[in-house]
C-alpha cells in the first residue's frame, strides 16, 4: 500500500464514521420523539376524532374498532388488549356503547404501569335507552340489554361535554402542552357550540315530530331538539330488506303520515331502492330517503364534525321545514 492508497482509505474511514455517527443520531432522536408523544388507545372514531383534535402532534393514537366498523357486535382480541396495555391514556365512550373495554380490556392489563383510563361519559346525563322499534329479533341487543342509550356521540351538546372531558386528561397527563391543547379545545368547543344552537334554532320550528331511522342512534338528539325517533329497519343492512322490514315501515307510515325514512350509508343504494320502492307500491305514498350518519368514521370524505352538519341539514329536510 503507497502513501496515496494509504491516504485515501482513512478518508473512507474517517466518512463512514462520519456516516454511521449521523444515521445512529438520526435514529435515536426519531426514536425519542416517537416516545415523546403520549400513546392514547381510543375505542371508536368520534373519540380519537376528538381527541386528535385537541392533541395534535403530541399525541399518538390507536384506535380499536376500526372506522366504520357495527360497534354493537365487536370484540377485542388479544392485539387490542396489547395496545391498551401500552398506552398512556385509554379513552372509552361507556353509557354501554364500549360495554367490553370494562369487560374483557381493563381485567386483562397489567397494574404495574401508570396509566390513566376515562370514561368520557361517566359524568353525563343519560337518558334510558327507549328505542322505538318494532323490529323483534334486534341483533344490535345480543348481549345484556343496556340500561342507556349509548349512542352520546351523536349529539353535539353530548359529544362537547366527552370533548371537554379529554381536554382536561390531556393538560393533566402532560401539562407541559397546556398552551397547546388550550388552543385547540377552544376550537373545537366552538364548534360544538355552534351546532348546538344551529340544531336548536333550525328545528325548534319544524312541522313534523318523528323521524324513521335505520337505526335508532339519535336518541339523544331527540331529546334535546324536541323530536322522537322511530327505528324501523334494525341494525344490520341485510344484501336485501327483509319482508318483515318492509311491513314494519309501512305500518309506521300509515300510523303517522310520515314519509322520510333516514339511513345512513352503511346500508347500501339497492337496498334503500328495494325499501323504497316496495314501500310506495304498497302505501300508494311518494317516500323519500335521506342520510343520517351514525358517524362510526369518515364518510363520503366527511369527517365527524362535518357529518354533524348534513345531519341537521337532513334533519331540516325531513322534519318539514324548506317544503
Ligand atoms: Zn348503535
Amino acid at each position: 500500500m503507497n502513501k496515496k492508497q494509504k491516504i485515501f482509505l482513512t478518508n473512507i474511514m474517517i466518512i463512514i464514521m462520519i456516516v454511521s455517527s449521523t444515521l445512529a443520531y438520526l435514529i435515536t432522536n426519531s426514536s425519542a420523539q416517537t416516545s415523546d408523544k403520549l400513546q392514547i388507545v381510543t375505542t371508536f372514531y368520534p373519540l380519537t376524532y376528538i381527541t386528535y383534535q385537541i392533541g395534535g402532534e403530541h399525541v399518538e393514537i390507536t384506535q380499536l374498532v376500526p372506522s366504520n366498523t357495527e360497534l354493537h357486535s365487536w370484540e377485542p382480541s388479544a392485539s387490542h388488549i396489547k395496545a391498551a396495555e401500552n398506552a398512556n391514556i385509554i379513552f372509552y365512550n361507556g353509557a354501554g356503547a364500549d360495554h367490553w373495554v370494562e369487560d374483557e380490556i381493563l381485567p386483562a392489563l397489567s397494574n404495574t404501569k401508570n396509566r390513566t383510563i376515562v370514561e368520557t361519559t361517566e359524568h353525563l346525563t343519560l337518558i334510558e335507552n327507549q328505542e322505538h322499534t318494532h323490529n323483534e329479533n334486534k341483533p344490535d341487543n345480543q348481549h345484556a340489554p343496556d340500561l342507556y342509550d349509548p349512542h352520546t356521540w351523536t349529539s353535539p351538546y353530548m359529544a362537547k361535554q366527552q370533548a371537554e372531558t379529554i381536554y382536561n386528561t390531556l393538560i393533566a397527563v402532560d401539562p407541559q402542552h397546556e398552551n397547546y391543547y388550550s388552543q385547540r379545545w377552544q376550537i373545537l368547543n366552538q364548534q360544538f357550540e355552534q351546532l348546538d344552537t344551529a340544531y336548536k334554532n333550525e328545528l325548534s320550528n319544524v312541522s313534523s315530530n318523528i323521524i324513521f331511522v335505520s337505526h335508532g342512534a339519535f336518541g339523544y338528539l331527540a331529546e334535546r331538539y324536541g323530536f322522537v325517533q322511530y327505528s324501523v329497519i334494525g341494525l344490520s343492512a341485510d344484501e336485501q330488506p327483509s319482508a318483515r322490514t318492509i311491513i314494519n315501515i309501512i305500518e309506521e307510515i300509515k300510523e303517522h303520515q310520515i314519509h322520510v325514512l333516514y339511513v345512513d350509508p352503511v346500508y347500501s343504494s339497492s337496498y334503500i331502492k328495494t325499501i323504497q320502492s316496495e314501500v310506495q307500491t304498497k302505501t300508494g305514498q311518494n317516500v323519500e330517503v335521506l342520510k343520517l350518519y351514525l358517524m362510526l368514521g369518515p364518510q363520503e370524505g366527511l369527517d365527524y364534525i362535518e357529518q354533524m352538519q348534513t345531519n341537521l341539514y337532513n334533519l331540516q329536510a325531513g322534519l318539514g321545514i324548506g317544503r
